[in-house]
C-alpha cells in the first residue's frame, strides 16, 4: 500500500509493506497474489501455520456465545480450561495460569507477582530483578529495564531501572570457554555484591531468540545458576514467550535441562497468533502465601483472560496435542539444522548455525575466519529479511555479538512445515544469501 494513501502507523514510516490478502498453512498471500513462505511464523509465533478451520471454528462459536466479560465479574469457561490444561501439561506445580494479551504483559505480571510473593513472606525488601545481557523481556518499561537487548534499549535508557546484567551463554563469541559453573560463580558473585535481602527474582529465556539469535546453553547451565537461586532465597522466572509451547521440540524449552522454574511466561505459540494472548504461569507454593496473605493479585488488564483469546489458545492446544506437533518440531527441525549448516558451509557471510526444535538462528559475518561483524550501517540483518522477502521467504531479523554489534536471523517455521515447503525454504534462503553476498561483499573487491 503507497504510504501516501495510508493513515496507519507502521515500523518503518518511509517503507511500503505489502499489505496481506489470507494466510493457508506455512504461507501468506497479499493482494497481488504473491506468495510468501513463513519461515518465522510471522515473529516466532504462527506455530501451527495460518487459517486452520478447527480453531477458527471454536473462536466463531465463542464469539456467538460471548466475547469478553470483564474478569472481576464473571469468569470464563475458556479460560478456566486452558489454565486446567497448562497446569496438567507443564513440569513441576507450575499450576496456576493469569492470562494477559502480550509477552511484555506476561513479563510485567511475572515481575509484579514475584515482588507480591515475598512481600507476603514478610520480606519487602526483595524488589530487584536479575537478568542478562542479550536478552529481551518485552517493550513495556518493567520487562524493558530487564532486556539486555542494545538498540531496544537506548533511546529509553534514561527512563529505564539500571540493574546489574549478567553475562549471556553465548559459545560462539565467548573469549574462554565457560561452563555452568563458571556462570553460576559469576551469578552467586553479582548476589552477594548486591545482597541477596534485596533481589526477588531472575528472569532467563531458556534459549535467547530476538536479542541472540537462539543462543543454546550448553549441559548443566540452568542446573548450576538454579542451584544458585535456591541458596539465596531467589525466584527463578523462566521466559517461554518464544521458547515455550513446543517451539524447541519440548513443551517448554527449559525441560532440556533439569531445573524447574518457580514462574513461567508464556505468549506468541500460545494461541499461535490467532488472537492476542499470553499468561503467567506459577507453582504452587508462590501462589500459596498470597493467598494465605491479601489473597489478591496486583495487577491485569482490561482485557485479561479473554474468552475468545482463551478459546484460541484451547484450540490451538488441541491441534497441536491431535497432531503431535511437538515431537514433529523436534525432528523437522534437527533434519532442518542439518540443512542449515550445508547452507552455512556455502555461504560467505553464514558464521554460526544453532538452536534447537524450530528455534534456529543464523548469525551474519563479514568474516567467517575471524567472526568479524558486519559495520552497523551495512544494515545486515535488514538487507538479508528485505532481499528474502523480495524472493518469498519470511525470515526474522535478530541481534548478535556481545554489544549488539552482530546481526542474524531467526528461522522458525510452523512446525507442520512439509518436506517440500522444507526444500523451498532452503531454496530460496540459498538465492537471498548468494545476492546478497555479492552485494556486500563484492562491493569491497
Ligand atoms: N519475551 C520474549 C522472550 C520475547 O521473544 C518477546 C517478543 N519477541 C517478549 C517477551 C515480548 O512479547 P510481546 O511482543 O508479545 O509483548
Amino acid at each position: 500500500m503507497a504510504k501516501d494513501e495510508s493513515y496507519l502507523i507502521k515500523p518503518l514510516l518511509d517503507r511500503n509493506y505489502p499489505c496481506v490478502s489470507y494466510g493457508k498453512g506455512a504461507a501468506l498471500y497479499d493482494m497481488d497474489g504473491k506468495r510468501y513462505l513463513d519461515a518465522c511464523s510471522g515473529a516466532v509465533t504462527a506455530s501451527i501455520g495460518h487459517g486452520v478451520d478447527e480453531v477458527v471454528q471454536a473462536m466463531y462459536e465463542q464469539a456467538r456465545k460471548v466475547s469478553f466479560v470483564y474478569r472481576s465479574q464473571f469468569t470464563n469457561e475458556p479460560a478456566e480450561r486452558l489454565a486446567m490444561k497448562l497446569a496438567e501439561q507443564l513440569p513441576g506445580q507450575l499450576n496456576h495460569s493469569f492470562f494477559v494479551n502480550s509477552g511484555s504483559e506476561a513479563t510485567e505480571t511475572a515481575i509484579k507477582i514475584s515482588i507480591q510473593y515475598w512481600q507476603e513472606r514478610g520480606r519487602p525488601e526483595k524488589t530487584l530483578i536479575l537478568s542478562r545481557w542479550m536478552s529481551y523481556h518485552g517493550i513495556t518499561q518493567g520487562a524493558l529495564s530487564l532486556s539486555g537487548h542494545y538498540e531496544r534499549r537506548q533511546r529509553f535508557e534514561g527512563m529505564l531501572d539500571r540493574l546489574p546484567f549478567l553475562s549471556p551463554p553465548y559459545p560462539y563469541r565467548q573469549v574462554r570457554e565457560m561452563s555452568g559453573v563458571d556462570y553460576a560463580e559469576e551469578l552467586d558473585h553479582l548476589i552477594e555484591q548486591i545482597g541477596p535481602h534485596r533481589i526477588a527474582a531472575f528472569i532467563a529465556e531458556p534459549i535467547v531468540g530476538a536479542a541472540g539469535t537462539a543462543l543454546v546453553p550448553g549441559e548443566w547451565y540452568y542446573e548450576a545458576l538454579k542451584q544458585v537461586l535456591d541458596q539465596h532465597d531467589i525466584l527463578f522466572i523462566c521466559d517461554e514467550v518464544m521458547t515455550g509451547m513446543g517451539r524447541t521440540g519440548k513443551d517448554l524449552a527449559i525441560e532440556h535441562w533439569d531445573a524447574t522454574p518457580d514462574i513461567v511466561t508464556l505468549g506468541k505459540g500460545l494461541s499461535a497468533g490467532y488472537a492476542p494472548l499470553a499468561a503467567t504461569v506459577v507453582a504452587d507454593h508462590v501462589l500459596e502465601p498470597i493467598q494465605a496473605g491479601s489473597n489478591l493479585i496486583m495487577s491485569g488488564h482490561t482485557f485479561s483472560a479473554n474468552p475468545l483469546s482463551c478459546a484460541a489458545g484451547l484450540a490451538v492446544l488441541h491441534y497441536v496435542k491431535k497432531h503431535d506437533l511437538v515431537k514433529r518440531a523436534a525432528t523437522i527441525g534437527e533434519k532442518l539444522i542439518e540443512d542449515l549448516q550445508e547452507i552455512q558451509t556455502a555461504s560467505a557471510i553464514v558464521g554460526d548455525v544453532r538452536g534447537k526444535g524450530l528455534l534456529i538462528g543464523l548469525e551474519f559475518v563479514k568474516n567467517k575466519a575471524t567472526k568479524a561483524p558486519f559495520p552497523k550501517d551495512a544494515q545486515v540483518a535488514a538487507v538479508i529479511v528485505n532481499e528474502a522477502q523480495r524472493q518469498g521467504l519470511l525470515l526474522y531479523p535478530s541481534a548478535a555479538g556481545l554489544k549488539g554489534e552482530g546481526a542474524g536471523c531467526l528461522i522458525a517455521p510452523p512446525f507442520t512445515l512439509t518436506k517440500e515447503e522444507r526444500c523451498e525454504l532452503l531454496g530460496k534462503l540459498a538465492r537471498t544469501l548468494e545476492r546478497v553476498e555479492k552485494q556486500l561483499l563484492g562491493a569491497e573487491k
